[in-house]
């Protein structure tokens, strides 16, 4: 039988008669005589309760009560899904991550899978099983605990249970109908992408664009994985959603394919700290070694120099996501009292945004970053931080301003035009 792995995501399961829809497309999918693998996330809204509790119980939290906790979630909801097609005579059992099992390593919070053995769901599959129904966004270490691949995790089991499977192909079932120009919550004029390249796709996604992980990205342009995302709202149809896919499958290449956006950073500033070899790498060791991951980077004049004062000093400022901040601060603060760093003060900025314009156009056009500016500029929003690749530009902005940039960018672009 041709394997087909199906992931509904938290919307898509949010309650029971949600679950029930979503079951009537998997039906659908085994009438054609699939072997299904589900893949389900949590109810809409519950993760973030979760996560919301353990930070309220210990802000500094051990990332593997952390997992505990937050990976519930997928299991109410794998449980139900298999009772509801039971409910419908279709042969379905539900999997925990650990039961499959889905090893990771021991990265928590953020686990990396490292195999998917098919012995146990293929035993069941070849005893007359039509559905294995898979709680997304959770494996199981080396060591036997619980791990979690990291928010939005469970696109990331989809696409690997479809790379283990060798499936057919792999949908992501959300809430809205395809990958569009932007995040269509944010820009009216959003256009919806029949295909995207794997790169773009990949860059948006990192970029902020929540609608696929990043991971599950990567995954399925290493493994050619036929990745389509669809609605689970709209009515079924064999050319619906969006297909991510490998570039040379892409007639066209304007110079930006889509904006992407991300409200979830921090910018840090070490202020006045030595201007000599060596500063940068005890800077970023420190916060390696904390597990902070930055994002931007920029090493700027220290005002002390434009005072006039003695050179030799300048400052750091560097993004990272907002919900590090504070063990960002942490390793910083307690580098400076172990006199590991010397820094005057540590300015922390949480109100701010990044906005990105992403396309692999832009190796063949020239003046793309120009011409952004040049659009943030005629809104009047001033930029704190910059940082591009063959394929993106992103800048730092106010908040207030990041739906505005968004907007103003994809009309500068004229990404609603096909
Ligand atoms: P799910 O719960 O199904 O995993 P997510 O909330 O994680 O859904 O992802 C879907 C959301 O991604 C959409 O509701 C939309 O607001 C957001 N999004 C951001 N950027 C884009 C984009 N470029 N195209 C489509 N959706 C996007
Ligand atoms: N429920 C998890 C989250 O919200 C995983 C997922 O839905 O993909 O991050
Ligand atoms: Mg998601």
């Amino acid at each position: 039988m041709p394997t087909l792995v199906m992931k509904f995501g938290g919307t898509s399961v949010a309650n029971l008669d949600r679950i029930a829809r979503a079951a009537k497309r998997v039906a659908l999918e085994v009438a054609k005589g699939y072997d299904v693998i589900v893949i389900v996330s949590a109810m809409s809204g519950k993760t973030n309760e979760l996560v919301g509790w353990v930070n309220e119980t210990s802000p500094l939290y051990d990332a593997r009560e952390y997992d505990a906790v937050v990976s519930s979630g997928e299991n109410v909801t794998a449980g139900l899904m298999a009772l509801r097609l039971q409910e419908m005579d279709i042969p379905a059992r539900s999997w925990q991550g650990w039961q499959v099992p889905l090893i990771t390593n021991d990265a928590h919070g953020s686990a990396r899978i490292v195999e998917i053995p098919s012995d146990n769901i293929n035993k069941k599959f070849a005893e007359g099983m039509k559905v294995a129904v898979v709680a997304g966004f959770q494996g199981i270490s080396p060591e036997g605990r619980i791990t979690t691949l990291g928010r939005g995790g469970s696109d990331t089991t989809a696409v690997a249970f479809a790379a283990a499977f060798d499936a057919e192909r792999c949908d992501i079932y959300t809430d809205v109908d395809g990958v569009y120009t932007t995040d269509p919550r944010i820009s009216p004029k959003a256009r919806k992408l029949e295909k995207i390249s794997f790169e773009e796709m990949l860059e948006l996604a990192s970029l902020g664009a929540k609608v696929l992980q990043t991971r599950s990205v990567e995954l399925a342009m290493r493994f050619n994985v036929k990745l389509r995302v669809l609605s689970s709202f709209d009515e079924p149809s064999d050319d619906a959603g969006t297909l991510v896919c490998a570039e040379e499958q892409i007639m066209e290449s304007k110079a930006v394919a889509g904006v992407a956006y991300s409200r979830d950073e921090a910018k840090m500033t070490l202020v006045t700290i030595e201007d000599k070899p060596g500063i940068a790498s005890k800077i970023f060791g420190t916060l390696a070694e904390a597990g902070v991951n930055v994002d931007m980077i920029v090493q700027n004049v220290s005002e002390q120099n434009y005072q006039g004062h003695a050179g030799g000093v300048t400052d750091m400022t560097f993004s990272c996501p907002i919900d590090q901040k504070m063990r960002a601060e942490k390793a910083l603060n307690d580098a400076k009292e172990k006199g590991v760093l010397a820094f005057d003060r540590l300015e922390v900025e949480t109100d701010v945004a990044k906005v990105s314009v992403v396309g692999i156009g832009m190796r063949s056009h020239a003046g793309v970053a120009a011409k952004m500016f040049k659009t943030l500029s005629d809104e009047n929003i001033n930029i704190k931080v910059i940082a591009t690749s063959e394929i993106k530009i992103s800048v730092l902005i106010d908040r207030k301003y990041m739906e505005l940039a968004v907007q103003a960018l994809h009309d500068a672009f004229e990404l609603d035009k096909a």
